[in-house]
């Protein structure tokens, strides 16, 4: 059990990480701090020692910060932040694009209808929603579901990085254009982005510090409006399981 004073020096140290990125609104320059890594994906152990400090750093990042978030002007319309939920030492991490009316109702990510079409995507993983972490690129929910602004994106994204820096996924799934596009800071569609690993750098800069692989594939809500496009979707889970090591459905 971390003390008091452990819990306050980590909250002021996660406010100094996350308020340095803060300031610097298109590329955080920050190298990642990463641990040496593992022989193999697949063969990560999770450490508990590990995961109550990275949860410490998720919970200090969240409570300090993203749930009186007022940096755009959705935190006048939003009900609930919504930070992301699952396991801070998580070995895949999937980014969506925004809350919805649900998840601004609870507070949670992804638990209207695309929640759970993406829980009927994660189970077939071998995995379930507790293993895996599950957040998006804004923190409130745009009125009306609209799509988040450029700029909305350029201030609640160093959100989503410190995250990710915390978490030290191995793999991310990109959901959808919005997060693909910012996470890879690419212009290009979906459809031709996903399919393949791209390499996503947690500085914001390509080719400074170390790459984490990411799949970017189609979002949930597109999947319930053209079901059609499920099999290619299945595709790129399929090679993130391959990636880690997962076993394939036979
Ligand atoms: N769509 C998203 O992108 N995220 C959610 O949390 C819910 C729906």
């Amino acid at each position: 059990m971390a003390s008091r004073e452990d819990s306050a020096r980590q909250a002021l140290i996660q406010y100094l990480r996350t308020d340095r990125l803060l300031g610097l609104e298109e590329i955080p320059l920050r190298l990642p701090e990463r641990s040496a890594p593992t022989a193999e994906a697949g063969t990560r152990t999770p450490n508990p020692t590990d995961a109550a400090e990275k949860g410490e750093r998720l919970g200090a990042l969240d409570e300090g910060q993203v749930k009186s978030c007022t940096r755009c002007g959705l935190h006048e319309t939003r009900n609930n932040t919504v930070f992301g939920q699952g396991s801070p030492a998580a070995r895949l991490v999937f980014v969506g694009e925004a809350p919805g009316f649900e998840e601004d109702r609870q507070g949670v990510a992804f638990v209207g209808k695309a929640g759970q079409l993406l829980t009927r995507m994660i189970v077939p993983m071998g995995l379930s929603r507790e293993e895996v972490f599950i957040c998006n690129v804004l923190k409130c929910r745009p009125p009306n579901n609209r799509d988040p602004s450029a700029d909305e994106i350029a201030r609640c994204s160093p959100y989503l990085y410190e995250q990710l820096s915390i978490i030290e996924p191995e793999v991310i799934i990109a959901l959808g254009a919005p997060a693909a596009k910012t996470l890879l800071q690419t212009k290009q569609s979906i459809g031709r982005l996903r399919g393949r690993f791209h390499d996503f750098y947690l500085s914001g800069i390509e080719g400074v510090g170390e790459a984490i692989p990411l799949m970017p594939t189609y979002h949930p809500a597109y999947l319930l409006r053209s079901p059609g496009e499920k099999g290619k979707t299945w595709a790129d889970l399929q090679a993130v399981m391959k990636r880690m090591g997962l076993p394939l459905p036979k």
